[in-house]
């Protein structure tokens, strides 16, 4: 499994599908979700990255020093405090765009284990969340408004 890179790459712009079971297909997936996202020193990765339409996301906590993985995530609730910081993309290379995101957000979710969960986020991890889910929606960080230089 490679890294999937570039804005108008078609792979990167379906929408993923939900994950139904939790099989050994899903969980190699993941494990080599995590891989990638260190090896390339991302703090986040969805499945469709690796060409997988799935809704699965990795993300490497920035305060416990350890990988999330969220299935099916989606965002309940997020506060309508913003916060605009410069974002990068593994998908998209020497790339760097300013994006305005809630501040704290909520977010419903199933675990490796098959737990569902609702998870609470603020600040980078919040940040991070909301890069990951909109890969899933077919969306990058360029589509946002571009920073002036
Ligand atoms: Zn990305």
């Amino acid at each position: 499994m490679e890294l999937i890179t570039g804005q108008d790459n078609p792979i990167l712009r379906q929408k993923s599908r939900p994950v139904e079971h939790l099989n050994q297909e899903v969980y190699s997936l993941i494990g080599e979700m995590k891989r990638l996202m260190h090896e390339n020193d991302g703090v986040g990765l969805a499945a469709i990255q690796v060409g997988r339409p799935s809704r699965i996301i990795v993300i490497s906590d920035p305060d416990r020093n350890k990988d999330l993985v969220f299935i099916n995530p989606e965002i309940i609730k997020q506060s309508r405090e913003t916060e605009t910081l410069a974002e990068g993309c593994l998908s998209l290379p020497n790339y760097e765009n300013s994006i305005a995101r809630p501040i704290r957000i909520i977010l419903k979710a199933t675990t490796e284990d098959g737990k569902k969960i609702k998870f609470k986020a603020a600040h980078l991890l919040a940040r991070i969340i909301g890069h990951e889910i909109d890969h899933l929606e077919g969306i990058l960080i360029s589509d946002y408004p571009q920073t002036k230089p």
